[in-house]
């Protein structure tokens, strides 16, 4: 139920994986109402949604036609440190060159702790810094020279979406408004009824009405558990800009610019630019917000005549996502905020998870219900845990927001800033299957904001400086290599409109 991002995502995985004509298939239906519109943002994936299109059986070049998409190579922080011009760092979506194979923090903390820690141990950062695509316009669809996912625009992805899962996955489409859910005497549901087309009777619901979620959270009650005391931002003012010029540089990155209550988005598609403010309601008002939405655009180039659309939301996940036959994916879910666009990847995630383990039988439902809700309840900690190390981090003093944050630091995220003082953030500490940060994102964002070991560095491996040293030096010549070698995004993107990518 929900036809927006979160909707059509799932439809199409389950319809691929599991083929209605296929030996025990399913067979997939999605309800939306003509008369509740989609959020329509949510403009940034990560490069697991390579994966996942590839998977559904789209073209990747019809995809960047049809939904303005463009290449996002990761995230750029601005101003998240000390609030300064040149405060700048970045997430780049590759691992560091060598990660695992040698200590490149310490090393890295020993002798080269001038350089930020990304543009020494990956070739990344300086790819963005110059605008290049993460491939060639030899490279076959979907295939990377460098890790990359997608910036693009969320109503047309959602219509993009439906027309593929329509035309090519027998996905029912019904177009209705749902005003009822009808009970089943188990206390199961066992039918939702529409306002025009009566009951749609099914084995499983998957709730995808976004931040209202209508059959989890008020059929079933099960509630939200509110994050705002550790995140505090719930408003967005979003706007869409031209770009100057027709053939302005189209950026390869998301960029994150931290303001004196909450932080800016900057995401680049191929015809405009989507451009937002998130912060908080409890320490600023909506026309502050908007004055620095102002001075942002002001100073980079947008105009000056917007009319922001203003989204509130209310940060926390619920307590349950499975519960008798019905699961949330998407916004009904939670949303905590777009700060590293972890949204459509936990979409990502469940879809492929409830199609690994889709219940054969009634009688396991319960089980299926029961690991799905402990690995997501795990997964939404380490997300809070992870976007609020970005605030706990920052030396910022402009203003209580920032001061508030540091703070409130969750427990588990205090003892872990504790072990990093002595050791780099290991494998060991985010052991499990499909991590939504793997420990280089935290490596990323820790010596970014220029986290430091204790002086003297606590117990010590093997020396292995050279090693890393080897490292930086490959990070290096691969840059030069590659910025030789790569067009600039607006150069392959303008390639791909005209022509597309070679298929395999
Ligand atoms: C400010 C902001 C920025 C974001 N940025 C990012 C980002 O960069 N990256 C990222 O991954 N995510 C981002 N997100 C999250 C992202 O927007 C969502 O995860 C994504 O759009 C999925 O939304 P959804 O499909 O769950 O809900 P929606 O798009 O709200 O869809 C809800 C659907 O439910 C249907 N519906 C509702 N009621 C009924 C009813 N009674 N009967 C029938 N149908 C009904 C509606 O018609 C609609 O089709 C952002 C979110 C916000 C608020």
């Amino acid at each position: 139920m929900g036809g927006g991002s979160a909707g059509w995502l799932v439809a199409a995985i389950l319809a691929a994986d599991h083929p209605a004509d296929g030996p025990q298939g399913l067979q997939v239906t999605l309800v939306e109402s003509p008369d509740v519109p989609i959020i329509g943002v949510g403009e940034g994936t990560w490069p697991t949604m390579r994966d996942t299109l590839r998977r559904i059986g789209v073209s990747e070049s019809d995809f960047m036609r049809e939904c303005d998409a463009a290449f996002k190579q990761g995230s750029r922080f601005n101003r998240w440190v000390s609030g300064a011009a040149d405060d700048v760092y970045f997430h780049p979506f590759v691992l560091p060159q060598g990660y695992g194979d040698a200590n490149l923090a310490e090393r890295w903390q020993d002798a080269h702790a001038h350089v930020p820690f990304a543009d020494l141990t990956s070739f990344q950062p300086h790819l963005c810094v110059h605008g290049k695509a993460p491939k060639q316009a030899s490279t076959p669809e979907f295939a990377a020279v460098a890790n990359y996912g997608y910036h693009l625009d969320a109503g047309k992805f959602a219509r993009f979406l439906r027309q593929h899962c329509v035309e090519k996955l027998g996905v029912r489409h019904v177009l209705d408004h749902v005003v009822a859910v009808q009970a089943a005497p188990n206390g199961d549901i066992a039918a939702l009824q529409g306002a025009t087309q009566g009951a749609l009777a099914g084995d499983l619901f998957i709730d995808c009405t976004g931040l209202q979620a209508r059959l989890l959270g008020q059929h079933f009650d099960v509630p939200l558990l509110p994050q705002k005391h550790v995140l505090f931002n719930d408003c967005a003012l979003a706007v869409q800009v031209p770009y100057p010029a027709e053939d302005s540089p189209i950026a390869s990155q998301t960029s994150s610019t931290a303001q004196r209550n909450g932080w800016i988005w900057d995401i680049g598609l191929p015809t405009r630019r989507g451009i937002g403010h998130v912060y908080s309601s409890a320490h600023c008002s909506d026309d502050e917000a908007e004055r620095d939405l102002r001075q942002y655009l002001a100073a980079s180039g947008g105009p000056a005549d917007i009319s922001p659309r203003k989204l509130t939301f209310e940060p926390g996940y619920r307590a349950r996502f499975w519960h008798r036959n019905c699961m949330a994916i998407g916004l009904s879910a939670g949303f905590i905020e777009p700060l590293e666009a972890s949204a459509l990847a936990l979409v990502e995630l469940s879809a492929n998870m409830l199609s690994e383990e889709m219940p054969a039988t009634h009688g396991t439902m319960e089980l299926a219900a029961r690991r799905f809700n402990d690995a997501f309840r795990y997964r939404w900690e380490r997300v809070i845990d992870f976007l609020k190390l970005h605030y706990v981090l920052s030396k910022r003093s402009d203003s209580p927001y920032w001061s508030d944050h540091r703070e409130s630091v969750p427990a588990g995220l205090r003892d872990m800033l504790a072990l990093w003082r002595h050791r780099q953030p290991s494998r060991h500490d985010f052991g499990r299957a499909d991590e939504v940060f793997p420990s280089a994102s935290w490596q990323y964002i820790l010596y970014g904001m220029g986290f430091h070991s204790a002086p003297g560095g606590g117990i010590r491996r093997r020396d292995n400086a050279q090693a890393a040293d080897n490292y930086f030096r490959e990070a290096a010549s691969l840059t030069q290599r590659m910025l030789a070698a790569l067009p600039t995004n607006r150069e392959l993107l303008d390639h791909i409109r005209r022509h597309g990518l070679p298929t395999i």
